[in-house]
């Protein structure tokens, strides 16, 4: 966080608040390090979660607050707060529980503490880096050397669909720069025993009446990095949040445009893609946030 200027000036992220976030907060809602639940979760990709799952520790606020938040009461604070050393201890507590890898979700407006987390302890099992993919080049540079798997989502290609739902106009050209930072940081993807060790799995989010956006989307990644990408294409939205203020956000997917979207990835040739079962659209699969199956402190 504000790596020139100090916690009292942020702009750790692309939206450059230049809040004091010691005495109060910027978009993302946050001061100190809040989280809201940390637990091994089976509902990654499979090279994630594995069979023991992913230690998943969600941080709470966010600097996207998508209306359609599929973990809305999080991302809009929800959580304790925890020291740094607290973090650290965490660190070791999920890798003492037998995870494959300690999974950050939505931690960009906590990094700077994040990363002194890391100095006072680092896992031997991998780091996962969960993110919306709004991401600052600077704060990317400081997460090198401790972020082995990068999952990014890439949400829109469409600029206006980004500032309608992400209030993030700028997203499409964030989000592009960022993932190849990503490439760059981890040029291979690694598994072993079926689990990613080191890489990049980039996620998609179809939108209910965006199928034009998702094949843009999936046209860069094909263009701009390659099909041999890991991508991961989801088909299980349903309107949380505010989604019941913004048609058609306020429907789940039609089968025919997660159709679309498949079909387009393996006309795109992507021969490592991640693809849903429709029933995944379900509420049961959203964490409970009400409790930490790993006690936060
Ligand atoms: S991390 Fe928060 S306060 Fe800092 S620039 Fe981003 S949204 Fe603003």
């Amino acid at each position: 966080m504000c790596y020139n200027r100090g916690m009292e000036y942020c702009d750790c992220c692309p939206r450059r608040c230049r809040a004091d976030r010691v005495n109060t907060t910027g978009y993302c809602g946050e001061r100190g390090l809040k989280i809201a639940r940390a637990s091994l979760h089976m509902w990654e990709e499979p090279p994630i979660s594995g069979t023991r799952g992913s230690g998943t520790i969600f941080f709470s606020g966010c600097n996207l607050k998508c209306v359609y938040c599929q973990n809305y009461d999080i991302s809009r604070g929800k959580g304790s707060q925890l020291t740094v050393a607290q973090l650290a201890d965490l660190f070791k507590r999920i890798e003492d529980s037998g995870a494959h890898n300690v999974n950050l979700v939505t931690a960009t407006h906590f990094s700077d503490m994040i990363v002194k987390a890391f100095e006072l302890y680092k896992p031997s099992i991998p780091v996962v880096y969960n993110c919306g993919g709004y991401e600052s080049k600077e704060t990317l540079s400081r997460l090198d050397g401790i972020v082995d798997v990068y999952l990014p989502d890439f949400k829109y290609a469409d600029d206006a669909l980004a500032k309608k739902y992400s209030n993030a106009p700028d997203y499409f050209e964030v989000c592009a720069g960022a993932i190849k930072e990503m490439r760059r940081q981890q040029p291979e993807d690694i598994l072993q025993d079926g689990l990613m060790k080191k890489g990049m799995i980039i996620r998609h989010l179809v939108l209910p009446g965006a199928t034009a956006n998702t094949l843009k989307v999936l046209d860069w990644i094909k263009d701009n990095l390659s099909s041999k990408t890991y991508i991961s294409v989801m088909g299980q939205y349903i309107p949380f949040g505010e989604a019941k203020k913004y048609p058609p956000l306020d429907r789940k997917l039609k089968p025919i445009e997660y159709k679309i979207a498949v079909s387009h990835a393996l006309k795109c040739g992507f021969d490592n893609a991640f693809v849903q079962d429709t029933d995944s659209a379900d509420d049961k699969y959203v964490p409970d946030f009400d409790e930490s199956p790993i006690p936060l402190y």
